[in-house]
Formats: structure tokens, C-alpha cells, sequence
């Protein structure tokens, strides 16, 4: 009974606690084993990308990979994502974040995706701008989503463009209180100006901009 008890909890305490010889030559080796294993399975995927088959096309030599699905795929049949892609996207979704897709993957997510963001930007370039400096104009316009930002970009149009961008994603039509710095940086001989800034995603109507310019200067 005390011999048999032993082995049972010897073997329910889990591998490092095993003491029978086999058990002890695995945990002696098992780094060997482990750097074996490693090194046949990138020996195995090296060989299996070069006579793996195309999952579109069936030619064999599919040395790419779908980074969404994982299917092997040869270059013919790869859709490849640019970098700049989705550029004004703070985050790309995951779906859209690889740069080399099967044909199924990428006529599922990045085509519908490449295209509302298509429309986004159309939408963002007619955007209702107002700068901070006119407050007056746009005071009965509710402030209620948060203000959104943007940093070093290459110039003020393209500053305005993405914080536009970033309302029509957040489901607005206009940003009212814009507000863009720029800096100039040094760079040998060389100098740059990036601007940044914020502005409030907001609903823009017509009947709540206060134009009549005489009522600015006398609101009573
Ligand atoms: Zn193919
Ligand atoms: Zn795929």
C-alpha cells in the first residue's frame, strides 16, 4: 500500500518530480530534443513552402503565405497590401494589418475595408472646418465627443485632412475649435516644419452657425 501510494503521487506531481529512469534521461536531454525538434520543423517548413501547393492555383513552389488564413500561396496568386495603405488610420484593425494575402482573404476584408476608407477620406475633404478663433460662429454647435489630435504631419493641409478624417470615422461631419501649431526642426542645412494639433469631431447644421457677422459685435 505505502509503495503504491508513493508512485501515484510521484506521478501526479507533474514531470520535474518523475524519478524513473526513462523519465530522468528525457529531462536530461530534453533541451537536445527540444533544439532537435525546432531545427527538423524549420528544415520540414523550408521544404514543405517549396513543394507545398498553391491553395488558389494548385502550382506547387507556394512560397508565400496568407498572413491572415495561413494558406500557402505562390507569388502569382499573393495580393500584396502597401504600407501606406489605411495611412490615416490611428490603428489598423487586424484583418488589415498584413502585407501579403490570399486571393479569398483579401477579396473579403481588404478590398470592402480599402473601399469605406476610400469613402471616409472622400467624406473627410468636405468636412465642416471652424477654427477656434471662431467660437462666435459655432457656439451653439454641441461639443459632446472627444477631441481628436494629430502630430507631426508634413503640412497644415493634411494636419486638417486626418483630424477631418478622424471625426467622419468618429461618425461627425464637421470639427469645430482647430487648433494647429507648427514647429520647425533643423536638420543640417535642411529645415522642416511638421504640424500638429486638435480639433472636436461635431454635428454641423446650417441652422445652428451663427452668420450673422453684426451680431458678433453686438450680441445683445
Ligand atoms: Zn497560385
Ligand atoms: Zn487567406
Amino acid at each position: 500500500m505505502g509503495l503504491r501510494k508513493s508512485i501515484v503521487l510521484q506521478a501526479t506531481a507533474g514531470g520535474t518530480s518523475c524519478t524513473t529512469p526513462t523519465a530522468k534521461w528525457f529531462i536530461a536531454n530534453s533541451f537536445v530534443l527540444i533544439t532537435h525538434a525546432v531545427f527538423a520543423k524549420s528544415v520540414v517548413s523550408v521544404f514543405a513552402m517549396d513543394h507545398q501547393k498553391c491553395e488558389t492555383c494548385g502550382k506547387p513552389k507556394a512560397q508565400l503565405q496568407c498572413g491572415l488564413c495561413q494558406a500557402a500561396i505562390c507569388k502569382a496568386c499573393a495580393q500584396f497590401l502597401e504600407p501606406e495603405a489605411f495611412a490615416f488610420l490611428p490603428k489598423r484593425p487586424e484583418a488589415l494589418s498584413f502585407d501579403t494575402y490570399c486571393g479569398p482573404c483579401f477579396d473579403a476584408n481588404v478590398t470592402p475595408g480599402l473601399l469605406s476608407y476610400q469613402q471616409s477620406l472622400e467624406q473627410a475633404k468636405n468636412v465642416e472646418v471652424f477654427n477656434k478663433s471662431q467660437s462666435k460662429e459655432t457656439r451653439l454647435i454641441k461639443r459632446i465627443a472627444a477631441p481628436v489630435q494629430v502630430q507631426n504631419c508634413p503640412d497644415h493641409d493634411e494636419a486638417v485632412l486626418r483630424l477631418a478624417f478622424l471625426a467622419i470615422e468618429a461618425g461627425y461631419n464637421g470639427i469645430v475649435d482647430l487648433e494647429l501649431k507648427s514647429q520647425k526642426h533643423k536638420n543640417g542645412s535642411y529645415q522642416t516644419t511638421t504640424w500638429s494639433g486638435t480639433a472636436t469631431p461635431a454635428q454641423v447644421r446650417e441652422n445652428s452657425l451663427i452668420k450673422d457677422r453684426s451680431f458678433w459685435q453686438n450680441p445683445n
